[in-house]
């Protein structure tokens, strides 16, 4: 493996191995950019398959962050670790420890916090060996769980593309499928429901659905189904690489907007979904609301849920601006959001402050 010429390795500033045989502890830390801020972004704990998935995973999902934080206008530049293994049997408070100590030879470099396989107590572990924790329950600035802010930020994406796409400022009556339903689709899924949508939804644990039906009156449809569903907008909260070559010509939606992280599989469906005319809301744009709250606890500021709420409602000018800048330039909404992130991302540090008014 090369790594400066790895596919994925997009000009990382930093990547670190971190092997410890007396824990077990495997891990990689990627750090794409700190131009705007500490590189920020979660630690996933997955069982990949090689060292190749696992070091093009942690490169992806760490160059995903620096243009989700530089989007969001925060003080924050990009990265991401991943620790191999199976979470259900490897993760060990040993191991947990050795990984905090890893982080903290950064001395303040990255800052990890939850991701797939990791939750706040192990946070809280990681968070005896270094400073370099956010997303942590405890501490003055302690955020908890990014997921309802997420959901909040998303919700607001879902107005802005609505609005755009069919010149409506309510929800109501509008049909909406939402594929997922864990933290964060739960969350939506409340606040949809709220504002008089219908909801079409689908997941692999039948007692998620389960909760929603009875709660919210959704319909649940089959896992593989929900692509196919006469909906006005379509919610991938789930999985990634959700657009792709099987699902491209079955989507009904005019409109794709929701949580999951790289829902195009290639950039190239991008293009596609504009020639089927689709409006697609950027994922990194549109998931930003639970990074934007994480934020506030890295610069040590003590936000209450109700402000924490009302700042991710940002999202919805975000969206519209890359949404009227694609119909401007006639791009696909992908790659007008990768081009202001980029600029925001060269600006670096200085004018964080001001891209963030
Ligand atoms: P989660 O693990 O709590 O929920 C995911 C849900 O999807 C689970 O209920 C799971 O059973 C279901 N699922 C898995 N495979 C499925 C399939 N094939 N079809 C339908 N459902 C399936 O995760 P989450 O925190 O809710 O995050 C959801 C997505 O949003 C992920 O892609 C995540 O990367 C992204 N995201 C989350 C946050 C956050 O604050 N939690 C922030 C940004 C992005």
């Amino acid at each position: 493996m090369s790594v400066f010429s790895f596919d994925a390795f997009d000009n990382h500033e930093q990547v670190t191995f971190c092997n410890d045989p007396e824990t077990g502890l495997k891990a990689i830390i990627a750090v794409h950019s700190t131009k705007r801020g500490p590189a920020a972004g979660g630690c996933r704990f997955w069982n990949y398959a090689s060292d190749d998935d696992a070091l093009r995973d942690v490169l992806r999902l760490s160059r995903g962050m620096s243009y989700k934080n530089a989007m969001a206008g925060l003080n924050l530049g990009g990265g991401k670790s991943v620790i191999i293994g199976d979470s259900a049997t490897q993760k060990t408070p040993e191991l947990l420890r050795s990984f905090g100590r890893f982080i903290n030879t950064l001395g303040g470099k990255y800052i990890t916090a939850e991701d797939v396989g990791i939750n706040v107590e192990d946070m809280e572990i990681v968070h005896t060996q270094t400073q370099f924790v956010a997303g942590l329950n405890e501490g003055e600035a302690g955020s908890g769980d990014p997921s309802p802010f997420t959901a909040h930020g998303v919700f607001a994406g879902i107005k802005a593309s609505v609005k755009h796409r069919f010149d409506r400022d309510d929800l109501n009556g509008m049909n909406i499928a939402v594929q997922g339903l864990g933290h964060v689709g739960y969350y939506l899924c409340k606040e949809l429901h709220e504002a008089g949508a219908n909801l079409v939804v689908t997941d692999v644990n039948q007692q998620s659905i389960d909760r929603v039906v009875t709660e919210f009156g959704a319909t649940a449809v089959a896992v593989d189904a929900i692509y196919d569903q006469d909906v006005d907008l379509y919610a991938p909260c789930a999985l990634g690489a959700t657009i792709n070559d099987n699902t491209i010509d079955r989507i009904r939606a005019k409109v794709i907007a929701g949580a999951a992280n790289n829902q195009l599989i290639t950039d190239e469906f991008g293009q596609k979904l504009v020639d089927r005319g689709i409006l697609y809301a950027p994922d990194y744009v549109i998931n930003a609301g639970g990074i934007m709250n994480v934020a506030n606890e890295v610069a040590g500021d003590k936000v209450t849920t109700e402000q924490g709420m009302k700042d991710v409602e940002v999202i919805y000018d975000k969206l519209i601006q890359v949404f009227r800048g694609a119909d401007e330039r006639g791009l696909p909404t992908h790659q007008v959001a990768d081009e202001i992130a980029l600029a925001l991302i060269n600006q670096g540090t200085h004018n964080a402050a001001v891209a963030a008014e």
